[in-house]
């Protein structure tokens, strides 16, 4: 079996997906547009075999086990276990609603998990199981992140908070943020929502201009940032956060944000291996014919297609290299 001991950081996850089923029916969620042979899962030890061996590849030190949602894999303490045992980080991506059990939370931390990352929908129940479509939902998340914190008090856990943006709840990110806050995650993630180029036309009523977010976005990020709490943007290109580049999780993705993905992790008899890989979800991603212009398309993850695909004039500003030039000058002033 591969062994990922010697690799160091947590800088960049393999993300795996054992299990595509989830407790929650989001609305933007195009996993379940995703043919799956649930019955057909992998073993235990096909998962930790193959995630150690992509570890070992990329020479990334940590996994998240996303899913679907992860804590509904009765076996998830022994995956994380074994992947721990395995020399890897373990983070698990979930919807935080099984964590309102503090002993089933206890017994993942046991088995290694020390970074949690919770999606939170909205700031009041009403629009947050309107858009998880289960009624309860954002009670039980709230219960999952109170034990968390409860248990960060004695172990350390790191947690990372990520509100999905989308046309139902693009107009409150700054009560969001202040909603937040109080949980004091290492970071807060503000992601643009992702409508994948294959079933973009059934969610249509999801998509929303980046410039009709981007004023709400920035209050939300400068509210955080004022109160020491760090905050980034994803899906949205570094050009439309000028100035602010700092925030665009793209743009350090394509830095120093390394993801590798086995997301159709259950597909893996049926498809070409090279198709579980999904860096900066390359394959959904394009680029507006203006970006040829662009001095730093090199390390711009561009717009997803379905965006492009329904956005006559997709709002983007190329660099220049005189613009480039000019900045890194006076960076270099400053510092
Ligand atoms: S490549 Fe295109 S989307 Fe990316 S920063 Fe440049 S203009 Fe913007």
């Amino acid at each position: 079996m591969p062994d990922a001991s010697a690799l160091s950081g947590p800088t960049g996850f393999v993300i795996i997906a054992p299990d595509l089923r989830c407790n929650n029916n989001c609305l933007y969620c195009y996993d379940k547009d995703k043919p799956q042979a649930i019955e057909d899962l992998p073993s235990l030890d096909e998962i930790v075999t193959r995630t150690l061996a992509v570890a070992v590849d990329s020479g990334l030190g940590r996994v998240g086990i996303s899913g679907g949602e992860p804590t509904l894999r009765p076996d998830l303490p022994e995956l994380a276990s074994r992947l721990r045992q395995g020399g890897l980080g373990v983070s698990v991506l979930t919807n935080g609603r099984a964590l309102r059990d503090r002993s089933w939370l206890e017994a993942l931390v046991a088995a290694g998990v020390d970074h949690f990352h919770v999606p939170v929908h909205a700031d009041h129940a009403g629009l947050h199981d309107a858009v998880t479509r289960v009624s309860g939902s954002f009670r039980e998340t709230q219960e999952g992140l109170a034990n968390i914190l409860a248990l960060r008090e004695h172990v350390h856990l790191d947690l990372t908070l990520v509100h999905v943006i989308h046309a139902h709840n693009c107009n409150g990110l700054e009560s969001m943020a202040r909603f937040l806050l109080p949980y004091r995650p290492v970071y807060v993630l503000f992601s643009y929502c992702v409508i994948q180029a294959g079933s973009y036309e059934k969610y249509l009523d999801l998509m929303t201009p980046y410039a009709a977010v981007l004023p709400g976005l920035l209050a939300a990020c400068d509210f955080l940032l004022q109160n020491g709490q760090a905050v980034y943007a994803d899906n949205i290109p570094p050009c439309l956060l000028r100035g602010r580049e700092h925030l665009c999780l793209d743009f350090q993705k394509a830095n120093t944000l390394n993801i590798v993905g086995l997301k159709d992790f259950n597909l893996s008899e049926s498809v070409e291996d090279a198709a579980m890989f999904q860096p900066l979800n390359a394959h959904e991603r394009s680029y507006a014919q203006v970006c040829t212009q662009c001095a730093i398309k090199a390390f711009c993850g561009g717009l997803y297609q379905s965006y492009l695909a329904v956005t006559d004039s997709p709002e983007v500003i190329p660099y220049t290299a005189a613009e480039i030039s000019q900045r890194l000058a006076a960076r270099k002033c400053t510092s």
